[in-house]
């Protein structure tokens, strides 16, 4: 289990081995049940492994580090537990506005932040939630093996512990062995002042300016949060815009926003190098400019981590990326070899590689099972405001040239968001143009992960936007513009035709 001050799990010690399935009150697994061997206990591994527990199976799951994976150690509970704090500071922002009096006059944002508490704080908040599944698999009979584990053959893994190796024999194997950052080898981290995002919870002060490098969501999201918190942020985008490939109204609203708050966004930038100067960093790219700053997050990706791991050798197929090719059900070109998770490249989200791990099991074990729907996937990015979308972007539409119907309601009409001092934001729904079945949906808005719900069950479901108009909202309420859209699409035909 990672101590509370350690960010990253390549440095953290193990959790010590257990095996329960003999503890009273435990479920334990029929003598000749089916063994489930899942490589990787992140959320592609612990909620498969749960599934199989119910279904019978005897499960062992392999963790080299803490349950919970990245995303609970690293990535997103470390991230949004930050971005909590972050978001603090730009609801106190509109404080003025709605009477409550602001900072004091002398008062330097920066220097209101603890940022050794807070980052205190989000490492021991990661470390509790992956204790709870610790235990929670343990309670479910699940056997936890602490070890790095490697395929010999489908049916085999082999188990490398800190007493020795161990094999396990398997009818079943998930690998969910996730992904790690990616990192440019003209720009090695050194976890002091060129950071990757598992490294920015070792900071005991709070950069003075920071150099974002890569503006997806992960950069988008970072750099919109130190900001937040008082840093001086530059983030370098290689596109022309931030937040390449989502929404493309909400990528230029939130750019918009972050310039308003002071941030530098470097259109059609690369870094080409970071090197670490005297008292700092600085950044050069590919035309040559040179952009200094206090520190650098390298925030370009992830690398899946399945080299090594003896899959091509198993036979299973890697794409040239190293990802695992898996279909919908999470099969991989080997029978009884599934995968789950970010090391698959499918969504990198930690709720679809749940799903990716449920149905595996499920699949697996002769359990009925719905194949995966990328197009019904929800997602959040946590900046301020918060962006989500569910169901088809208007990118898919019109490349598919789908017929449909679209409308935005920006939040500013909204009269609760008028009353919270709410003014970027807006909600945007696509329907088809003669049955009215919404097919997709984006919210922007504080806690825009909230109030996307009804729209994912209204993709879910196939409800119309006449289904979304008659139901009841709150007076007033930000969900009200949801139902608001829905009645501007209600007998709208042909208008917005892709093409
Ligand atoms: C900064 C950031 C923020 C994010 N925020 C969100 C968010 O808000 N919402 C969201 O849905 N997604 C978010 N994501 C994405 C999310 O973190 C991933 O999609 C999710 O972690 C994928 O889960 P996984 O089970 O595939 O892999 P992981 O969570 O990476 O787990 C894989 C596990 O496998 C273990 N492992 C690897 N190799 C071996 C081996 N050989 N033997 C034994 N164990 C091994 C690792 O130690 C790890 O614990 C975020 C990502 C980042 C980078």
């Amino acid at each position: 289990m990672p101590s509370v001050n350690t960010p990253s799990p390549d440095t953290a010690p193990a959790v010590p081995a257990t095996t329960t399935a003999s503890t009273p009150g435990v479920p334990v697994a029929e003598p000749r049940a089916p063994h489930v061997v899942v490589v990787g206990g992140g959320p592609g591994g612990y909620e498969a492994a749960l599934v199989a527990r119910r279904l019978g199976a005897r499960v062992t799951v392999v963790e080299r580090h803490g349950l919970g994976g990245a995303a609970v150690l690293t990535d997103v509970v470390p991230s949004k537990t930050l971005i909590a704090t972050a978001e603090w500071f730009t609801m106190a922002e509109q404080g003025p506005e709605l009477g409550v009096r602001g900072e004091a006059p002398s008062g330097e944002r920066r220097d209101l932040v603890d940022l050794e508490a807070v980052n205190a704080r989000v490492l021991a908040l990661a470390d509790a939630q992956s204790r709870d599944i610790h235990s929670r698999l343990e309670r479910e009979g699940v056997e936890i093996l602490v070890g790095t584990g490697r395929l010999d053959g489908p049916s085999r893994v082999v188990v490398d512990t800190e007493t020795g190796t161990t094999t396990l024999d398997a009818d079943t194997v998930l690998v969910s062995v996730g992904a790690t950052p990616r990192t440019l080898p003209t720009a090695v981290p050194d976890g002091e002042r060129i950071l990757t995002w598992t490294q920015l919870y070792g900071l005991d002060e709070l950069p003075e300016k920071l150099i974002v490098v890569g503006s997806g969501v992960t950069g988008a999201e970072f750099a919109g949060a130190y900001q937040a918190l008082g840093s001086q942020v530059v983030l370098v985008s290689s596109r022309d815009r931030v937040l390449p490939g989502e929404d493309m109204d909400a990528a230029e609203l939130l750019e918009g926003v972050f310039r308003a708050r002071g941030m530098t966004v470097m259109s059609r930038s690369r870094a080409a190098s970071a090197v670490r100067t005297e008292d700092g960093v600085a950044v050069t790219l590919t035309d040559g400019r040179v952009v200094e700053g206090s520190h650098v997050l390298i925030a370009v990706g992830g690398v899946p981590s399945t080299a090594g791991l003896g899959l091509e050798e198993a036979g299973v197929r890697l794409s040239a990326s190293g990802h695992v090719e898996v279909d919908r059900v999470s099969r991989t070109s080997v029978p009884g070899v599934y995968a789950a998770g970010d090391c698959t490249g499918v969504l990198p989200l930690a709720s679809v590689a749940a799903m990716q791990g449920r149905i595996a099991m499920s699949h697996a074990l002769g359990d009925a099972v719905a194949p995966l729907k990328p197009g019904r996937v929800a997602a959040n990015i946590f900046t301020a405001p918060e962006i989500a979308t569910v169901g088809l972007s208007e990118a898919t539409l019109r490349e598919r040239g789908y017929r449909y119907v679209t409308t935005t309601l920006p939040l500013a009409r909204n009269p609760r968001a008028k009353m919270l001092g709410m003014r970027d934001g807006f909600v945007k729904l696509f329907a088809h143009p003669d049955a009215g079945v919404v097919l997709g949906g984006v919210v922007v808005a504080p806690r825009a992960s909230e109030l996307i719900f009804p729209i994912t069950l209204a993709v879910a479901h196939r409800l119309t936007v006449d289904d979304v108009a008659d139901s009841f909202t709150v007076y007033p309420s930000l969900s009200g513009s949801v139902a608001e859209a829905a009645r501007v699409l209600h007998g709208q035909s042909g208008e917005g035709l892709a093409g």
